[in-house]
């Protein structure tokens, strides 16, 4: 993303000023470009570049352009060459055309991202073809082109690159580019940029036509490097794979440097108030997130994504915000996972009571939808896919932030990601001339396209768990982990919470590494203390937009005869189990009626909740009093769908931390046995003879998350290898 940003300082009246110190905090106010932060560095290494085959240097050079967020975004743009190859069937050499298939990111593309096609084939369709009626039907023809039976599906992009003449070809989103794109005069301001070098096409949608109107410019015009599209992005060409590079890079620079120059007032009409304090806003943004969930989540669960960055806030506490959200966004790379238009929550929240602030959203997500659906009927043709969901994806709130909702985690961050090129887009073209969304019919049949709709169609089916979001305590353990991972399995997100911050961070490190970055945050916590729980759901609601599922699970073991066992000890068991699951329990309850979607509350208890053990009195009553407490919580959470059910393990030697500490040593004295022998005592000890182990805990923990028990709450699933004194009646 270009940042067009300069930092200045302000009071927290939101007048400009320089810095003063003291009440004084760093946001965005400042006019003009800062060139410096959007010119993109040259990084071509022609020795590397001398050592590789022709396929290998278009990986090469799509992987320069889409490692940089500035020049494409996620998923965005693509690239081709043409090049020779030997023919299979005839040994021929014959010219085919590599370009990047359909999906992918040319960030991280390899060879087998690229479709490739007989080049000849793909330019004897336009021998055939009709005219914009028929263009959609050409997509059909593409996979008769194919070259080596290549199965990557060729984009909807491949003519506009194969009918253009020239070798190498780069098609991309840079967000200056864009903003000139979009801009009300900005044919004229190409003219200017670039006189005769870079050309400008009207906006047309991609497909056959817009290749033959592309493959006419460039025939006319050998001079250029290139064409902006309006509405949508750049298209550069070169005859060496480095010059097209080179030249992608330096119309994106020529343009970046002449918005930088040329900016003129305020961005986005001046400020129309100042955002709240940083702490201030996360309190704000925690408060909604889950309400929005609730309301967003009506047809299909969403997770969450907040943003309240300077560059977001710039726009949201801008005068112009409200004129130009309405606007739309232009690139159809942005609008198909932003939506067309955001919701704008032009409320104060901080003003609002509780069930004030939910009236607010609620009128205003319904009055979005309701929007929403009078703009698919206005639009729709006789052909036209169903209505998707009516709700919003992007909402910004002024002076908090900006909320992006998604059916996974992924979807959301790049949701926003997008929505942060579109303001891009709109400070650099309100910058330098004014700004022009996309008409709605335009929009309409873009979005609602039969080759979108079939992409959509194509998109493996979510898992079980997928949207949802668990909270897993104790979850740098050995139980936790493993339920947090089979929960993650499923589909879900997971919160990590652990006292011990260290293991933390090893243990989410090595869960990202499994299930990704995106699905998997760390929340440093004291199940004991009130603020620190406190925080713990603010940052899940930061996070994902929620909680759906507790997994109380943090723990300790301690023995001590009743006679040697002191305060502190009872204290601490008491404070940790039976205190500390009240805690992270009622914060999750409240969470749950927020949202309004219901919830699963999951105890790790104990066989120990139900058999006394000698010499553990005080974490027997501990144990003992998490299982009562489920039940309540079941009697009380039924009205609103939340189940709450307990998981009783037994002797959990591996990967537990417990039985890494001096309980193991003490139950071995117990025992009169070797530590390392333990787990035979107990497998011998067990009616099925057999050790229980972290998934076994944790298989049972996923069924009372998920809706395999939609209709079990207040029960009790003992893990233990059986234990008749366990037996549940
Ligand atoms: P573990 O020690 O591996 O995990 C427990 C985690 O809880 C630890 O990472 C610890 O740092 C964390 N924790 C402790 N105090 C905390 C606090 N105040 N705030 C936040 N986190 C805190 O143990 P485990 O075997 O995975 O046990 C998990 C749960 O299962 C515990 O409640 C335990 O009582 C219960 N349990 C375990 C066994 C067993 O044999 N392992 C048997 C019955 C019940």
């Amino acid at each position: 993303m270009i940042d067009y940003r300069l930092i200045a300082h302000r009071t927290r009246s939101g007048h400009s000023l320089a810095k003063t110190g003291g009440n004084v905090e760093n946001v965005v106010v400042d006019a003009g470009f800062a060139a410096e932060a959007h010119i993109i560095p040259n990084l071509w290494d022609e020795e590397h570049a001398a050592t590789l085959t022709p396929e290998d240097l278009l990986v090469y050079r799509s992987n320069l352009l889409g490692s940089d967020k500035r020049i494409t975004n996620f998923g965005g743009g693509n690239t081709s060459s043409k090049l020779r190859a030997t023919d299979p069937l005839t040994g021929e050499s014959v010219e085919t055309l590599w370009v990047k298939g359909s999906g992918g990111d040319l960030g991280s593309i390899r060879r087998d991202g690229f479709a490739t096609l007989y080049l000849d084939r793909l330019k004897a369709i336009e021998t055939r073809y009709r005219g914009p009626a028929e263009e959609d039907a050409i997509v059909d023809l593409y996979p008769h082109c194919a070259f080596n039976v290549n199965p990557r599906a060729a984009s909807i992009d491949t003519p506009l690159h194969g009918l253009v003449h020239h070798a190498h070809i780069d098609h991309v989103h840079p967000d200056a580019i864009i903003a000139i794109a979009a801009a009300a005069d900005g044919e004229a301001i190409t003219r200017r940029i670039f006189s005769e070098q870079v050309g400008w096409l009207p906006w047309r949608r991609p497909g056959f036509e817009l290749g033959v109107q592309l493959k006419r410019y460039a025939a006319e015009n050998p001079q250029a490097v290139g064409v902006i599209l309006a509405s949508h992005g750049l298209f550069a060409w070169g005859e060496t794979q480095r010059a097209c590079y080179e030249n992608t890079i330096a119309t994106i620079n020529r343009a970046a440097a002449w918005l930088a120059k040329s900016a003129r007032g305020a961005p986005f009409g001046g400020e129309r108030g100042a955002p709240f304090p940083a702490s201030e806003r996360r309190r704000l943004a925690a408060r909604l997130a889950p309400r929005l969930r609730g309301l967003l989540s009506q047809e299909s669960v969403k997770v969450g994504h907040f943003d309240d960055s300077d560059a977001v806030l710039a726009f949201v506490c801008s005068r112009s915000c409200a004129e130009l959200a309405a606007e739309g966004t232009s690139c159809p790379d942005h609008f198909l996972r932003t939506k067309i238009r955001p919701l704008l929550f032009d409320q104060n929240p901080a003003a609002l009571s509780d069930n004030a602030l939910i009236d607010a959203i609620r009128s205003a997500v319904d009055a979005y939808r309701v929007d929403y659906r009078r703009y698919y009927e206005v639009c729709r043709r006789p052909d036209s896919p169903s209505m998707r969901d009516p709700s919003p994806v992007i909402i910004l709130v002024p002076g908090v932030g900006m909320f992006a909702y998604g059916a996974d985690k992924a979807g959301a961050r790049i949701a926003a990601e997008f929505y942060m090129n579109a303001i891009n887009v709109m400070r650099g073209a309100t910058a330098v001339s004014g700004y022009r969304g996309l008409p709605a019919q335009e929009a309409f049949d873009i979005e609602y396209w039969r080759l979108e709709e079939a992409k959509l169609q194509r998109a493996p089916k979510p898992k079980p768990l997928t949207g949802r979001v668990a909270l897993v305590t104790g979850g740098a353990g050995g139980i936790g982990q493993a339920a947090a991972r089979r929960l993650l399995s499923e589909g879900a997100n997971v919160v990590l919470c652990d006292i011990d911050a260290e293991a933390l961070v090893r243990a989410q490190t090595d869960i990202a590494g499994a299930f990704g970055k995106d699905r998997v945050a760390a929340v440093p916590v004291d199940v004991v203390s009130e603020p620190s729980v406190h925080a713990l759901f603010q940052e899940a609601a930061l996070a994902f937009g929620g909680v759906d599922i507790l997994v109380s699970n943090a723990g300790i073991a301690s023995a001590a005869p009743i006679e040697e066992t002191s305060l502190d000890l009872w204290r601490r068991n008491i404070d940790i189990l039976a205190t500390g699951y009240f805690l992270v329990a009622r914060e999750a309850f409240r969470m749950m009626r927020q949202q309004g979607r219901g919830g699963s509350i999951v105890f790790v208890a104990s066989k120990n909740a139900l058999v006394a053990s000698p010499n553990a009195s005080a974490y027997c009553t501990a144990k003992a009093a998490e299982i009562q407490l489920a039940r309540c919580l079941a009697l009380e959470g039924a009205p609103h769908g939340i189940r709450a059910n307990v998981v009783n393990p037994d002797a959990v030697l591996r990967g537990s931390r417990i039985w890494a500490g001096e309980w193991r040593a003490q139950r071995a004295d117990a025992y009169k046995v070797a530590p390392d022998q333990l787990e035979e005592i107990y497998r011998e000890r067990s009616l099925l003879k057999l050790n229980v182990y972290p998934d076994d805990v944790a298989e049972a923990v996923h069924f009372f998350a998920s809706d395999l028990s939609a209709k079990s709450t207040g029960n009790i699933l003992n893990v233990d290898a059986g234990h008749a004194a366990a037996f549940t009646r």
